[in-house]
């Protein structure tokens, strides 16, 4: 028995209750995360519009369509549709200036003056995170947020080079040292995904000199380095094929990558990110 659904229940995988044998929908794919537990799409009905979650396990069938429109926005209680049905974008000018990721990625505060508030009492972390054998980016987290931002961006290594109170100086902070030390603002995904398998011995011995090189300079504060393998948050892979559409038992993901085998064995990789915005079909066999 086949039946559509309707709508995602929030905060459970959206095929639980539901005694039909198998389960399927056509949904706006918003964010996907993979930070802790397993990887989820955060996504709305493309029908009804309702937002919910999709937790990837076991055997999935998801095809991305060519359809892309505005993801709307996120605001401090939760994702919102877009205000001008935008189309063949993934988010539209308006929405993206009324984001609060913006408060958190640039520091911009504009838009939210409340969270600014907030944000001053934050304990903020300078990092360096590792990706593969050869790059090193520089960035910024809360705290608190140090663990689940180094695994949701899929670094092999992370370790806190400063902290600071508030958001005000740790910007220009953080823009001083990448430019001072040629490290990464940010890592494209193709670069990430061909390094899925690397030399870790290698690896590992760049990112201790990387951040061995900060401490020395003086740059910051003396800090005490604790360097984070984060090696056993991802699937061990050899090499992965990219793909677009996801067929097969889910591994796991790395950052925005998600890795899947197929029945005949191989593994495969999809760019999540590249599929924020479109519509999609998620089919289960329960
Ligand atoms: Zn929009």
């Amino acid at each position: 028995m086949l039946q559509r659904h309707s709508g995602i229940p929030p905060n459970e995988p959206f095929y639980m209750g539901i005694a039909v044998s198998c389960l399927m929908g056509i949904f706006h794919m918003i964010r996907f995360y993979s930070g802790e537990g397993a990887p989820t799409i955060f996504c709305r009905n493309s029908g009804s519009g309702e937002m919910g979650k999709l937790e990837l396990s076991g055997f999935e069938d998801i095809t991305f369509s060519m359809r892309l429109s505005c993801i709307g926005y996120k605001s401090p209680e939760g994702y919102l549709p877009c205000k001008n049905s935008a189309i063949n974008t993934r988010q539209c000018p308006t929405c993206s200036a009324l984001d609060v990721s913006r408060a958190y990625t640039v520091g911009d505060f504009s838009t939210y003056p409340s969270l600014y508030e907030d944000a001053k009492k934050e304990e903020y972390s300078l990092y360096l995170a590792g990706f593969g054998e050869d790059i090193i980016k520089c960035g910024l987290t809360r705290k608190e947020r140090f663990l689940s931002r180094m695994v949701e961006q899929g670094a092999d290594f992370g370790c806190i080079i400063g902290s600071f109170t508030g958001p005000d100086e740790v910007y220009s902070k953080e823009a001083e040292i990448q430019s001072r030390f040629s490290f990464s603002n940010s890592v494209r995904l193709a670069q990430k995904l061909r390094r899925l398998h690397f030399d870790r011995g290698a690896a590992s011995e760049n990112f201790r000199s990387a951040v061995e090189m900060v401490k020395t300079s003086g740059a910051l504060p003396d800090f005490t380095p604790e360097i984070l393998d984060l090696s056993s948050h991802y699937p061990r892979m050899k090499a992965a094929t990219e793909t677009d559409s996801i067929l097969g038992q889910i591994l796991g993901a790395k950052g925005e990558i998600l890795l899947f085998k197929s029945e005949p064995g191989g593994e495969y990789a999809v760019n999540m990110r590249k599929k924020v915005g479109t519509h999609f079909k998620w089919e289960k066999d329960k």
